[in-house]
């Protein structure tokens, strides 16, 4: 999957995607990120990227032109079709759910945003959707595409040890994921539950199940109204 990055740091974005998962999704060539400035685009001796807003009040606009002209050095780039999506705390909230519908995507452009924000008329025209990535407001959209990077990142074929771990993840099936515990069995913290040592794996299924039901009913209930609960995991939710 190929992703264009514009941003006045798109080296952030970089660094922040050279780590881990991501940056090993890089290396076996799952992910390619090319970033794009829209500074390099700016005309002037003083390369401006920004202006102050029409109508007054405080802070500056990031202006059409170095932004367009930066998009359309990344489309030229790839010529595939792809989506603009414009990193917003206005935007549709960013979910698992709309990851995996990213992460099957070829590409897309990722557009990030500093100051007040991107002249409108930009928005309007370039932008296919805006997404964000909660109820508070960044200085940049630099953190917010690195969020989106790595949730995508993660679910390309072959950048997990074993892809099954991510379909076991908080929100794939509707639910949180269970507790999960490693060595030492005993610890002056607590021990392991005996369940998950006693090899019978239909029990240890159960056990895991009602723990992801309970926590999930604890936590998020709002999550139970659009999961896709069975029979059995009703009953033992009205248990
Ligand atoms: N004036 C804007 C508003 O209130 O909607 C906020 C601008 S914010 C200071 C600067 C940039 O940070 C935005 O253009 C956007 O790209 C990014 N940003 C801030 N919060 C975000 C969020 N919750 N999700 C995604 N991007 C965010």
């Amino acid at each position: 999957m190929r992703i264009d990055v514009i941003s006045l740091f798109p080296e952030f974005v970089a660094q922040c995607a050279a780590f881990g998962v991501t940056g090993r999704a890089g290396e076996r060539g799952l992910l390619q990120l090319h970033g794009w400035n829209p500074r390099d685009f700016a005309q002037g001796n003083y390369r401006r990227v920004d202006e102050r807003p029409f109508g007054g009040g405080p802070g500056m606009v990031m202006m059409i032109d170095p932004l367009r002209a930066a998009l359309q050095a990344a489309r030229e780039a790839d010529p595939r079709p792809t989506r603009v999506i414009y990193l917003s705390p206005q935007g549709v909230p960013f979910t698992q759910a709309r990851a995996r519908e990213l992460a099957t995507r070829e590409r897309m452009v990722l557009l990030c945003g500093r100051y007040e924000g991107i002249d409108e008329r930009l928005i309007e025209a370039e932008v296919d959707e805006e997404l964000s990535i909660g109820d508070y407001v960044l200085s940049g959209g630099e953190l917010a595409a690195a969020v989106v990077i790595d949730a995508v990142a993660r679910l390309q074929e072959g950048a997990l040890g074993d892809d099954q771990s991510a379909v076991q993840d908080s929100f794939e099936d509707g639910l949180l994921d269970c507790p999960h515990y490693t060595r030492p069995v005993e610890h002056e913290l607590g021990q392991v539950p005996p369940v998950l040592m006693s090899g019978n794996h239909a029990q240890i299924a159960r056990w895991r199940r009602l723990e992801s039901l309970g926590r999930t009913w604890r936590r998020r209930p709002d999550l139970l109204d659009e999961a896709a609960l069975s029979k059995t995991d009703r009953a033992l939710l009205d248990a």
